[in-house]
């Protein structure tokens, strides 16, 4: 269906498909033993394979292989059972092989779709085209030598998952949303950390635009785009350029484009006649890559829970709302960590101590879950003293404070400090009686019909008694001693 961002692009309709390499996680390359660790100095993670040495032939990862249809599965497609590696020929000087072995023609995994969640709440689905295997290239380094160039072969040969998308994106905001929800699943399935700093998922973005109904447009390919930031900057720049030039009488050239984070611009970086033939054809190293049905449906069995399927548990279980079981399932760890506390209590209110305070304090700070100072156990046991009057739900945001900075427990904390809610109304009803006795005149006017003095005593009350007093109790003696209710 078409979608139009009304003002920014008039009548023209924005399409997009992406192409994310997403790294696998693993220990070695996938086609030699060397460590595939990000970072360690220049040219320490290679073996004889990653430097393309004469004679050298590669060895096929078995656990890469494993982690690509575990990633196809998550994406709801369809695996196949023979894909075939091959050569994709280019120089480089980062690339010594002289080719990136890829999968062209027979990909391992073949289409598939996700469902993406958009800012206004509502859902779409994305085809996804394909997904291969294929190897990462090393990296030239300009910036060390005035006349030299250097090369770090530690990433390559790395283990990369290019995953193609449909071209079913219509906005930027969709093309984020997509992006952070692949994401959010290949850390689900553990196949790719996500870590955009260390560049374990990338996004080449195709743009075109049309009138709703044509044809597809020519499109443009933007490399290098690699934030969720970025996509959005990106898209918005690229769909104002096409549009002005189409507009202005001229027609889109396809090239391949980068987007340059400081300009906030794309440029162009080759044009389709320069476009590179890369000659593929099947790898004679490598022979085609079978894998059985048995291993498939083995690998199917140990899929964690999706994303999706948790959102919509944690709101039949337990009685989220749509955008509270969105954040808390956004993290696998966000989403143990609130079912743990909620074990046994109500569900709801630990929802929202995590999501309003936890998350708010962690926020500030800069942290995340794992290095949160309070534990589920904890938040639990703060939420057990609310829930059995023990403290007040204003004490408790105190009391959560102090165990934030401390790492102590609540019931340790409200121990110490004495912190127990007064529910003893011979207590409560002397302190407002002593109240009520230093107060004549406002007595007097809160009975002649000045309602709102009645907030006055309250406060004067908890003032009395540190906060303390049991709010229902201090309202219902309050009530009944000023003959009003
Ligand atoms: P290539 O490998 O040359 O980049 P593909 O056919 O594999 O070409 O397409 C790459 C990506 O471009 C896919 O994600 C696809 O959905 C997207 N795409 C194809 N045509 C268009 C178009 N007209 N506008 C926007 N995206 C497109
Ligand atoms: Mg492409």
């Amino acid at each position: 269906m078409a979608s139009l961002v009304e003002g920014k692009t008039g009548s023209w309709e924005v399409v997009i498909g992406m192409e994310v390499h997403a790294q696998i996680t693993a220990h070695s390359k996938l086609f030699s033993g060397a460590s595939a660790a990000f970072g360690g100095e220049p040219n320490a993670h290679v073996s004889l394979v990653d430097a393309a040495m004469p004679g050298m032939l590669p060895v096929l990862n078995e656990f890469c292989v494993e982690q690509a249809i575990r990633t196809g599965l998550g994406l709801n497609a369809q695996v196949n059972e023979t894909s075939v590696f091959e050569r994709k020929n280019y120089f480089y000087p980062d690339l010594p092989q002289g080719y990136q072995i890829s999968q062209f023609q027979h990909p391992i995994v073949g289409k598939g779709e996700i469902e993406i969640d958009l800012p206004d709440g509502s859902v779409k689905t994305i085809g996804i085209t394909r997904l291969h295997l294929e190897q990462d290239a090393g990296k030239s380094i300009h910036d060390q030598h005035p006349t030299k160039s250097y090369v770090d072969l530690n990433r390559s040969g790395c283990a990369l998952m290019e995953i193609v998308s449909e071209p079913d994106i219509r906005s930027a905001d969709e093309a984020c949303a997509y992006w952070a929800k692949l994401r959010m699943i290949l850390r689900y399935l553990g196949t790719c950390d996500g870590n955009m700093e260390e560049g374990s998922m990338r996004a080449d973005v195709n743009v075109s635009v049309r009138k709703p109904g044509a044809p597809l447009g020519t499109r443009c390919e933007i490399k290098n785009v690699n934030s969720i930031k970025a996509v959005q900057m990106a898209v918005d720049y690229e769909v104002q350029r096409q549009i002005e030039i189409i507009e202005g009488g001229g027609k889109i050239d396809q090239e391949t484009r980068l987007w340059d984070p400081a300009k906030g611009a794309t440029r162009s970086m080759r044009s389709k006649e320069e476009a590179h033939d890369y000659r593929y054809f099947p790898d004679p190293d490598l022979l085609p890559l079978h894998v059985g049905a048995d291993w498939i449906a083995n690998i199917k069995q140990t899929l964690p829970e999706l994303p999706d399927q948790k959102k919509h548990r944690f709101m039949e279980d337990y009685g989220l709302n749509a955008y509270d079981s969105s954040v808390l399932i956004a993290e696998r760890e966000r989403a143990d960590f609130f079912e743990s506390g909620a074990k046994g209590r109500d569900a709801k209110l630990v929802a929202n101590w995590i999501l309003n305070e936890l998350l708010g304090l962690l926020n500030k700070d800069g942290k995340d879950l794992s290095s949160s100072p309070v534990t589920a156990a904890q938040i639990g046991g703060l939420i057990d003293l609310i829930t059995d009057n023990t403290i007040s739900g204003k004490i408790a945001k105190d009391v959560f404070a102090q165990m934030y900075a401390s790492g102590k427990d609540a019931a340790a904390i409200v121990e110490t400090q004495g912190l127990r809610q007064v529910t003893d109304t011979a207590a409560i009803e002397k302190i407002i009686d002593e109240v009520l006795a230093e107060n004549p005149d406002n007595v007097a006017a809160y009975r002649s019909g000045k309602d709102k003095l009645f907030g006055f005593f309250v406060g004067q009350v908890m003032k009395k008694m540190g906060g303390k007093a049991n709010p229902s109790a201090v309202n219902d003696i309050l009530k009944s001693k000023l003959g009003r209710s």
